[in-house]
């Protein structure tokens, strides 16, 4: 299995997962820089699979289907019952896998930044969408922020060697707000000083490590004693997303 990041609009981020001359694409918000990759790479385009129904990771699904011969579009059961995704045809709930390729792939419901959110976990690669970012999170604009913690939580108990594959290029800004919260975690200055020369040289910081979030990413990190200094664990996650909402 290879993933080919493709970057579309300013900082959005699909992904085609190619297995074989077979490729899948994760959110993407345009059709033309993945239309380009696909050509580049000689895959012929098969399904796409959506995080959540948000414009900018939905955005590119009519006219793939125009394009190429799409046979499958998975996104949420939630996301389905509210036909926010355009000609989703597969409705995806917690704990479902399904066959691409030789591969399974397997969703795990984590609602917060919307209802309908979802991850696809497919040999060792997380496709988050916007709900873990590198060193952050997504805006909790539909659940609630305890809602928000327990996904988050769950995306935290995969194998530690797992591969993070976010919705967006916000890597050095977080990173910049997870030094205010820890300004003492020297993990964090590694990574921010890796994530900065990563970008100057025009190269992405996807994957990331998920070993490596558990220990530079405070919304991963919001119930250790250090982050939480006595606060229970929602209040303390709560307190770092607002934080975050204001930097
Ligand atoms: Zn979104
Ligand atoms: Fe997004």
């Amino acid at each position: 299995m290879q993933v080919i990041p493709v970057p579309c609009l300013s900082d959005n981020y699909a992904y085609l997962v190619a297995q074989g001359r077979q490729a899948a694409v994760v959110d993407p918000s345009q059709a033309d820089p993945v239309l380009r990759a696909i050509d580049e790479h000689r895959l012929k385009l098969t399904e796409i699979w959506l995080t959540h129904h948000h414009w900018d990771h939905v955005g590119g699904i009519e006219p793939l289907i125009e394009e190429c011969p799409i046979a499958h579009v998975r996104g949420s059961r939630y996301d389905a019952d509210h036909q926010r995704i355009p000609r989703q045809t597969d409705a995806l709930s917690d704990g479902d896998s399904f066959e691409f390729g030789d591969a399974t792939v397997d969703i795990l419901e984590i609602p917060g930044h919307t209802l309908g959110a979802i991850a696809f976990i497919t040999e060792g690669n997380l496709f988050s969408g916007d709900t873990l970012f590198i060193a952050g999170c997504g805006r909790v604009f539909e659940g609630t922020m305890e809602m928000m913690s327990q996904s988050l939580s769950k995306l935290r108990s995969l194998p530690p060697d797992t591969k993070v594959w976010c919705g967006h290029e916000y890597t050095v800004n977080n990173l910049r707000f997870a030094k205010t919260v820890e300004p003492d975690n020297q993990e964090i200055d590694r990574a921010l000083e890796e994530a900065i020369e990563t970008r100057e040289a025009n190269r992405f910081t996807v994957p990331g490590a998920l070993e490596r979030e558990l220990a530079t990413n405070p919304f991963l990190r919001f119930d250790d004693p250090n982050v939480a200094a006595g606060q229970d664990a929602v209040a303390s996650f709560t307190a770092i997303r607002q934080a975050k909402d204001q930097f």
